[in-house]
């Protein structure tokens, strides 16, 4: 299964941390790219620095228009799930998503307009609570490739962490 993510929007107060931390999340639980609006051209640099330090292809593409990175994935016939505190319960839907070839998660930074909730084919709740966009991302990332996304290496990485029970050891 191939994942993409597209982070709607980012707060006028500038929110550059957890703008990095979606993306630096995407990456490590198993997603092939991220799509933002708004971003500030400093996370871009930072997080392909991150790609090249520690391997894998990762890619992050900023975008004027969201709107259109959900047409054409609508068009592509790739499988769109919206993250929102609104939608369906992650344990009912999961395996049903993890069937799809080719799937497109929806996370916000504020407010998502109305039309996103029916271009999706699914919305879909992690608890039904509000918190954090990089949360919900996290644990529906997991949820949908059932904790495989760790089993696999990051190709071509320049460091790569040995895992220890003790200290750290990186090659
Ligand atoms: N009040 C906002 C709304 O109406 O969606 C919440 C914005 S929240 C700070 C930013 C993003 O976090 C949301 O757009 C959604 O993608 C994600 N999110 C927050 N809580 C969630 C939950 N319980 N389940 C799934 N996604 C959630």
């Amino acid at each position: 299964m191939t994942i993409s993510v597209l982070r709607i929007g980012q707060r006028i107060v500038r929110d550059d941390r957890v703008t990095t931390h979606a993306a630096l999340v995407a990456r490590a639980f198993g997603a092939s790219r991220i799509y933002m609006s708004d971003i500030n051209p400093d996370i871009v640099r930072t997080v392909r620095d991150v790609c090249k330090t520690w391997g894998g292809s990762f890619e992050v593409e900023p975008t004027d228009s969201w709107r259109d990175i959900l047409c054409d994935a609508k068009e592509r016939g790739q499988t769109i799930v919206h993250l929102t505190m609104y939608g369906s319960r992650i344990g009912d839907v999961a395996d049903e998503i993890a069937a799809n070839d080719s799937v497109l998660i929806v996370i916000g930074a504020q407010k998502v307009p109305r039309d996103v909730y029916d271009i999706a084919d699914y919305n879909v709740a992690v608890g039904s609570q509000p918190h954090s966009e990089i949360a919900a991302l996290a644990v529906a990332l997991d949820r949908i490739q059932h904790g495989r996304q760790f089993d696999s290496e990051f190709p071509d990485a320049a460091r790569k962490i040995v895992p220890t029970e003790h200290g750290k050891q990186v090659l």
